[in-house]
């Protein structure tokens, strides 16, 4: 780890077979499906991956296809245990959606559910625009919700897990991130839901992370150092990291081992809670 000082790197790391975490063999259900959003780029190509190295057959939902390709190109790389089906779906259509779900329960029993895909958008809240707060909801909130409603006859048959990437910034607000903020607290919401009606059968989970390389975060730095009239390494220093006592950003490969521990049997008694691994983001004040 680099010293607090140490210059930040912005560039998304190379994930390696050696930094996925691998489980016991009965740390999953037998022969599981796992469904995953977001598959074809950064925290939810790592998570994709770290299933699959956990022998998981992972169905990977995304809108880019390039992206789920070049998923599929890595988990043959690294000679992964389980399978990875790329699945085209734009979360945003429900048809899409409900093809995903049955594409996956050809495959196998489906236990298990990552909602990762996500957008951002920077502006303050006067300026926002609406059709972009509506994709993003419908992105990061309608869509989670709408595959948990798919998916939970499925998982309601034995046993399964849903988790929800979550944030920081389901925890604390700044500035310019309305829509993103408001999404994310409606999925911590959603995921308390999910554990008071799973009844013990069905688990839900959230994981809140800081700042992580990937080109969701890479992408709104600009952005944000115009709309606070600031630099870009203003941002990444006072805006990113300034906060945290942790003075690194996590790699996907670290969030993505956050989804393996939450959702396998060692998870049992994580239900409706959080994940939070934010070096200190939201927990200190100076
Ligand atoms: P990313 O941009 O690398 O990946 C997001 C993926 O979502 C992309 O592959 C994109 O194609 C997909 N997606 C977007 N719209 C879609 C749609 N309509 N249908 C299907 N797929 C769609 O971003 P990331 O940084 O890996 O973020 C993943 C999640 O992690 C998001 O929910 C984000 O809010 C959360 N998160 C990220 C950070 C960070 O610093 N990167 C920090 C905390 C939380």
């Amino acid at each position: 780890m680099p010293p607090p000082d140490a210059d930040v790197s912005l560039e998304a790391p190379t994930i390696e077979r050696d930094d996925l975490l691998v489980l016991g063999p009965d740390a999953f259900f037998e022969d599981a499906v796992a469904v995953v959003t977001g598959a074809g780029s950064g925290i939810g190509q790592a998570t994709a991956l770290a299933l699959a190295a956990n022998d998981l057959d992972v169905i990977g939902l995304d809108i880019d296809t390039d992206g789920l390709a070049e998923t599929s190109e890595l988990f043959e790389s690294m000679d992964l245990e389980g399978t990875h089906h790329e699945v085209a779906c734009d979360l945003t259509d429900e048809a899409d959606i409900e093809e995903a779900i049955e594409t996956a329960a050809d495959v196998g029993p489906v236990r298990y559910l990552a909602n990762i895909a996500g957008m951002q958008h920077i502006a303050s809240i006067a300026t926002f625009p609406m059709e972009r707060y509506d994709l993003l909801m419908d992105v990061m909130v309608r869509a989670p919700w709408y595959l948990t409603q798919c998916i939970w006859p499925h998982l309601a048959d034995a046993a399964g897990v849903i988790a929800n990437m979550s944030s920081i910034h389901g925890h604390v607000a700044t500035r310019e991130k309305g829509a993103y903020i408001t999404a994310k607290h409606a999925l911590n919401g959603l995921t308390k839901a999910i554990a008071a009606e799973g009844d013990g059968v069905i688990r839900g989970f959230t994981v809140s992370v800081g700042y992580v390389l990937t080109p969701l975060m890479v992408d709104q730095i600009a952005s944000t150092a115009e709309a606070r009239g600031t630099s870009e390494r203003g941002v990444i220093e006072d805006v990113m990291l300034g906060p945290a006592q942790t003075k690194r950003m996590m790699t996907p490969a670290e969030v993505a081992n956050l989804f393996v521990f939450g959702l396998s049997a060692h998870g049992e008694h994580l239900n409706g809670g959080d994940l939070l691994w934010d070096g200190g983001f939201t927990t200190t004040y100076e």
